[in-house]
Parts: C-alpha cells; sequence; structure tokens
C-alpha cells in the first residue's frame, strides 16, 4: 500500500507531486479543476508535460483524481444529469492527459426518488461515460462509498454491490473506500476482530481486489451517525490504531491510501510519519 494524501493543484497542476513529495507522499490525489464549478478550461500543454515528468522523476504511477463535488450520476434532474455525465467524462479525459490510472466519484444521491430509482440511473450514468469513452482511455471509474448523509447512496456496501453487479467484467468500474464514511455509516472496524468482519463484509459485497484507492481518515461523529466529518487521525472517534489493521493486511497491498483530513500540509507529514510507522 501506498500513503499518500490530497494535494493542492494551486500555482499549476504540475505543482502536486511537488506537494507531495514535500510531505512525504508515496502517492497523491487531486483535483484537475476547481472541485465547485462546472466549466473548466483545458489542461496547459506545458504543465501536463512537466507534471508527467514528474510522475517518472518521483515514480508516482499510482496517484489518482477525486473528480468534482458538482457530479451527481443519479440525479433525478435532467440538466444536472446531462451535465454530470459531461463533467465525468472529461474527468475520465483529462486523468488520461495526466497519465493517471484512477478517477474517484461520489456514488451520487437520489435527491427523493429513492434508493433504487437512484442507483438505476447511477447504473445508467456510468454505463454512457464509459461506452463515451471507451476506446479512448483505460483509466478507471471508482465509486466512492458515503457516510449516508441526505439522500447520498452508497453508505451501504450492498448499494455498491448492486451497481457492481450491473458490470461484471467490467474493470473500468471499481471502488474507492472511505474509512470515515464507513465507520459513520455504522461499520466498525475499531478492534482486530470487528476489522475482520468488515473485510469478510467487503469481500463478500465488492472484493478487496475491485477496490484501488482507500481514503484514510479519522472521523468527527459517531458510528452510524451517518455525518460526513473528517478528522485529523488519531484526533477522532476512530483513533489512529485501527488504521493499522487496514496497513499490514496485505489484501490492500495493490491500493493506494489518501489522507483527506483537516490542518493542511504540516498535519499530512505528521500522518503520514504516523501511519507509516504501523508498517
Ligand atoms: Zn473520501
Ligand atoms: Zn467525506
Amino acid at each position: 500500500m501506498k500513503l499518500g494524501a490530497h494535494v493542492s493543484i494551486q500555482g499549476g497542476v504540475d505543482t502536486a507531486p511537488d506537494r507531495a513529495k514535500a510531505i512525504g507522499g508515496e502517492t497523491f490525489q487531486i483535483f484537475t479543476k476547481s472541485q465547485r464549478q462546472w466549466q473548466a478550461k483545458p489542461l496547459v500543454q506545458e504543465q501536463v508535460s512537466a507534471f508527467r515528468e514528474k510522475l517518472g522523476h518521483y515514480s508516482y504511477y499510482l496517484a489518482c483524481v477525486h473528480a468534482s463535488y458538482l457530479i451527481n450520476l443519479a440525479s433525478p434532474k435532467e440538466n444536472t444529469l446531462r451535465k454530470s455525465r459531461e463533467a465525468m467524462i472529461d474527468e475520465l479525459l483529462r486523468a488520461e492527459e495526466l497519465a493517471l490510472p484512477y478517477v474517484v466519484v461520489h456514488s451520487g444521491a437520489h435527491m427523493g426518488e429513492g434508493v433504487e430509482q437512484g442507483l438505476k440511473q447511477l447504473i445508467q450514468s456510468i454505463e454512457h461515460v464509459l461506452s463515451e469513452t471507451a476506446g479512448r482511455t483505460n483509466v478507471k471509474l471508482l465509486l466512492e462509498n458515503s457516510a449516508g448523509q441526505g439522500t447520498t447512496l452508497g453508505a451501504d456496501l450492498d448499494q455498491l454491490k448492486t451497481v457492481r453487479d450491473a458490470f461484471v467484467g467490467e474493470d473500468r468500474l471499481a471502488f474507492c473506500l472511505d474509512t470515515c464514511h464507513l465507520f459513520a455509516a455504522g461499520y466498525d472496524f475499531t478492534s482486530a476482530e470487528a476489522y475482520q468482519r468488515l473485510k469478510a463484509e467487503i469481500d463478500r459485497q465488492i472484493g478487496s481486489r475491485n477496490v484501488y484507492v482507500l481514503h484514510f481518515n479519522d472521523s468527527k461523529k459517531t458510528p452510524g451517525s451517518r455525518l460526513d466529518q473528517h478528522e485529523k487521525i488519531g484526533h477522532g472517534k476512530i483513533g489512529a490504531q485501527p488504521f493499522s489493521f487496514w496497513i499490514r493486511d496485505p489484501d490492500w497491498d495493490h491500493t493506494i491510501a489518501i489522507l483527506e483530513t483537516p490542518g493542511g500540509e504540516d498535519n499530512y507529514r505528521r500522518e503520514l510519519q504516523l501511519l507509516k510507522g504501523f508498517r
């Protein structure tokens, strides 16, 4: 498992690998555009070249993109759905340009239409996005589990399984699991036994081999609260120790784990040191 954090692209996308290196990251995650705007300028070619050169230089072959927060691939609103699908296609093609293998996207929200209808819409959107980009890129779309806040989908692993079952044999659809979201959704992994139970559940529902990115975040909120509030590792309701279960489990060797905790670069540096110590 490679350990890293979400870093800024302020000053150009090519500044991200240097930021990741400076905090001791073995990988990283970025937004490739402002995460709160639909429109994005194309990437600047000199920055793309410099970025790709730095990936090689630092051996960051398994870094990832986080898609815009605006995207809701399960939206019942035609306009939002259309913009979400277009934006998702753009995210995958930008990742391709940057030679990054994964784009993480939230599972979306049904906005009152119900889980079944939401999942149906989500599946149709993924079909559309994958077929529109087929032959143009092999970048994987990774659906992220949610905390279950509001009408968000994907807090329960069986919902992710429903999506997976619609794409048998499609290796471009895979998953990202966020520890804060799992915990807030009611999945316990704070003891070795509880971790093993969760691991078995993940294997039964989506398969740990289909998870390529882990988001390592502590949680401000209690188990089952269904509230998504990240906390610094060791400062929340999860605590630091449970992360050692994930790090020492060889079934996650193929994954990258990304911190999305508050506190900035100094905190990331401390957390990465702490997590590396669990190896
Ligand atoms: Zn996350
Ligand atoms: Zn979150």
